[in-house]
C-alpha cells in the first residue's frame, strides 16, 4: 500500500491550518498594538452582552418607509479582488452591510442632513440640553456612499505615504501587502456601504470644549441615569459599552435614533 499520498495530504491540510492560525494571529497582533491606547475590546458575559446586543440590534429593527437593508456592496478602489480583500477584513472585524435612506427624504439641520424625524427628535433635544445649561452639536448626520468612499480612500492613502513613501497599489492589496494598513483604517473609517451614517438615522455629536467626548458635559447630560435624557427624545448609544465589535472602534459620540418608545423600552 502506498502511504505516500495520505501523508502529503495530512502535510498539506496542516500547513492550511498552520497559514490560517498565523494570518489571524497577525491580524489579531496588528489590532493589539493599535496605537488608539485606552480601546480594549473587553470580555462580556452572556447576560450583559444580551442586552448589549438588543441594543445594537435595535438600530436594525428600525421600521421607516425611507430606508432599506444594502443588499450589494458598492465599490471600494474600483477593483474586484482588491476590494473583496478589503471587505474579508472589514467583515472579520465585525463590520456588516448597512441600510440606507433614500436620500430624496433627507432634511437639513446644523448644515447636516437627517431623515425628518431624525432632525424633529435632535432640535427638541438640543433645545432640552441648552434649558440645562449643555450645548450639543452635530457634528455628522447623513453621509453618502461616494463620501465614505473618499473618506477611507484618502486614509489608506495617507496610512500608505506614512508607512511605505507612496499609495498602496492594487497589487499590494490584492496580494496581502496592505492589509495591516488596511485593518488599522478600519478602527475609525467604515467602507463604503458598511456605515451607520448611511441610514440618515445616525448622529454624531459633541460639544465646543476641548474635553474628549467621554469627559464633556455632553456626554454627561445624554448618558446619565442610563440615557435618560438620549432615550427621552428617541436615541441611544451605537456603542452600549461592552457591547460586541462592530468593525470600527467604539464612538461614545455616536447616537441612533430607534424613537422614544423603543429608546425607553431598552433602558429597562
Ligand atoms: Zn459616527
Amino acid at each position: 500500500m502506498d502511504d505516500k499520498e495520505p501523508l502529503l495530504l495530512r502535510f498539506t491540510v496542516a500547513l492550511v491550518l498552520m497559514s490560517v492560525a498565523v494570518y489571524a494571529f497577525w491580524l489579531y497582533q496588528a489590532d493589539q498594538t493599535a496605537d488608539d491606547a485606552g480601546v480594549n475590546q473587553q470580555i462580556v458575559n452572556s447576560e450583559s452582552s444580551t442586552k448589549q446586543e438588543a441594543i445594537v440590534a435595535a438600530f436594525y429593527e428600525v421600521d421607516h418607509a425611507s430606508v432599506a437593508q444594502t443588499e450589494e456592496p458598492p465599490e471600494i478602489t474600483g477593483d474586484e479582488e482588491a476590494d473583496e480583500r478589503i471587505r474579508e477584513i472589514a467583515v472579520q472585524r465585525g463590520y456588516r452591510l448597512q441600510l440606507q435612506a433614500d436620500e430624496a427624504d433627507l432634511v437639513e439641520v446644523d448644515e447636516r442632513r437627517v431623515l425628518e424625524e431624525v432632525r424633529n427628535s435632535w432640535e427638541e433635544m438640543q433645545k432640552a440640553a441648552l434649558e440645562d445649561g449643555v450645548e450639543l452639536i452635530l457634528a455628522r448626520g447623513y453621509v453618502s456612499i461616494e463620501e465614505q468612499r473618499g473618506d477611507f480612500l484618502d486614509a489608506l492613502y495617507e496610512r500608505g505615504v506614512e508607512q511605505t513613501g507612496r499609495e498602496y497599489t492594487t497589487a499590494q492589496i490584492q496580494g496581502g501587502t496592505a492589509d495591516t494598513a488596511i485593518n488599522a483604517t478600519l478602527r475609525r473609517h467604515a467602507i463604503p456601504g458598511y456605515s451607520k451614517h448611511h441610514s440618515g438615522l445616525v448622529v454624531d455629536i459633541i460639544d465646543s470644549s476641548e474635553d474628549d467626548f467621554r469627559g464633556s458635559a455632553a456626554y454627561e447630560w445624554l448618558r446619565s441615569d442610563s440615557f435618560a435624557n438620549a432615550a427621552e427624545f428617541g436615541f441611544i448609544p451605537s456603542f452600549p459599552e461592552d457591547s460586541p465589535q462592530q468593525g470600527m472602534n467604539p464612538r461614545a459620540e455616536e447616537f441612533v435614533w430607534v424613537g422614544a418608545d423603543r429608546a425607553e423600552e431598552l433602558r429597562q
